[in-house]
């Protein structure tokens, strides 16, 4: 049988299972997921990605039995009815041999690209054996894997119960913002030309009431693609002026950024409702930063790349997050209204014991520079390390060597209990 359409694979898949119930045969519903194909959207388009879809279905089915049905059932998601299976183990063979041909470098004209798939599996039972039941419990499985960054997930009762279940955390997150159990950490970030913390990164925090503290980028992952995302960074920038207003009444500034997803700046109404806190808050929005990753800035280009000039206009500071870990080229970087790249910490932590890692950090900072760009090193955990992007020049340093993120009322007691504002760590 061919790959099906979503409509055909619906029919087959139920009259296969409902046959089925009268005989002792053994069935399986995987649902693949490929987690950066929005990206690829960005840079390839949608009709390349929908070509990519269509033969990576018919790999997967030529990988399969003659009889498993195979379809593609959204728009980075390919779902398999795998049929008469001898034993629940076969299932997961089937699976890591779909893995295996999946995580082979996909090639695309002269390109090769490496596919980032992620498999959840539901096995049929007595209590679970509707084509409905299979699919939603593959789903659940999935987008636990997807959590807890594993290529391949197995539907259990545990599944349904976690407390990882994307909808669970998607309402009890959605209510979070009005019930207070959010909260800012700040973490210091240190002028490396004088020693002192004129800067902070606001970090939002989740202590949700039973499961206890929830990572941050778990929650933001349940937030992103809903309407949940500008709701929770609007109140994220509301926070953080309201609290840094209190300190500068005492006369205290310290420059504040803040993380911005894709959702945020395609929101018509975004630039409207910052301009507004910055009013009620009376904070001027040059000692404001906004961070963009890479990524987000390759979705629907045109539309952010006017967003982030109208910010720009309206005075914010513009920062280029997890600088050199995305997919865009230096072209589009460069169309960029930027003041600030960050260099991640996966090059930061490494530069001491990786020359390799130490040669492209001085690179980036030279060609930040070369721009007119302010180079903030991120991830920074040891003295070596701060000498080391001292010599080579660069000019904001954070990291957990000065300070993790804490309440703003620890990072403002901390500033003023460095004797002449010098920092605690004598780094200078
Ligand atoms: P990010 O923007 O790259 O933030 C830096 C992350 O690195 C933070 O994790 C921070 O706690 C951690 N970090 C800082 N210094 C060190 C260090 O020396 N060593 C190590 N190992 N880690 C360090 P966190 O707070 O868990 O945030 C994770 C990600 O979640 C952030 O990565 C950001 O992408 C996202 N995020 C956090 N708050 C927000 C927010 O308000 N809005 C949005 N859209 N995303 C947010
Ligand atoms: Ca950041
Ligand atoms: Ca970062």
């Amino acid at each position: 049988m061919p790959v099906l359409t979503y409509q055909d694979f619906l029919q087959v898949a139920a009259h296969k299972l409902s046959n089925s119930h009268h005989s002792n045969s053994r069935h399986a519903v995987l649902i693949v997921s490929f987690e950066r194909f929005p990206e690829l959207d960005g840079i390839l388009g949608f009709t390349t990605v929908d070509k990519i879809m269509q033969q990576l279905s018919e790999q997967l089915k030529n990988a399969l039995n003659l009889e498993d049905l195979v379809s593609i059932t959204g728009r980075y998601q390919i779902s398999c009815l795998l049929v008469d299976l001898l034993t629940n183990a076969h299932a997961m063979l089937a699976t890591h041999k779909i893995l295996r041909t999946l995580t082979l470098p996909f090639t695309l004209g002269k390109q090769k690209i490496m596919l980032t798939p992620c498999i959840g599996v539901a096995l049929a039972c007595e209590r679970n054996n509707t084509l409905d039941q299979l699919m939603r419990n593959a789903s659940l499985a999935m987008h636990e894997a997807r959590q807890e960054k594993e290529l391949i997930k197995l539907f259990t009762e545990k599944t349904e119960d976690s407390p990882f279940s994307q909808i669970d955390l998607w309402s009890d997150l959605s209510n979070a913002i009005e019930t207070g159990e959010l909260h800012l950490g700040y973490q210091p970030q240190v002028n490396v030309a004088n020693g002192k913390i004129e800067s902070t990164e606001a970090l939002l925090r989740w202590i949700h009431p039973q499961h206890g503290p929830i990572r941050t980028d778990k929650l933001i992952e349940v937030a992103e693609g809903t309407i949940l995302m500008s709701r929770l960074t609007l109140w994220v920038f509301h926070t953080a002026l309201r609290e840094l207003s209190s300190y500068r009444s005492a006369g205290l500034n310290v420059g504040v950024s803040i993380n911005f997803s894709a959702d945020d700046l395609r929101d018509p109404e975004l630039t409207e409702l910052m301009a507004q806190g910055l009013s009620i808050w009376n904070i001027p929005p040059s000692d404001i930063t906004i961070e963009v990753t890479e990524t987000t800035v390759m979705n629907n280009h045109a539309h952010i790349l006017d967003t982030l000039y109208s910010l720009k206009d309206m005075g914010f500071k513009l920062s280029m997050d997890d600088f050199g870990t995305g997919y865009s080229s230096m072209a589009r970087i460069l169309e960029l209204p930027l003041d600030e790249i960050k260099i991640d910490k996966i090059f930061v932590n490494r530069m001491t014991t990786h020359h390799k890692h130490e040669r492209i950090v001085d690179s980036m900072i030279n060609l930040a520079h070369r721009l007119n760009l302010t180079v903030v090193a991120e991830g920074v955990e040891d003295t070596e390390t701060y000498k080391r992007l001292k010599t080579l020049g660069c000019d904001v340093i954070q990291g957990y060597l000065i300070g993790k993120p804490m309440p703003l009322a620890d990072l403002i007691r901390t500033i003023n209990n460095q004797p002449n504002k010098v920092p605690p760590l004598k780094l200078a």
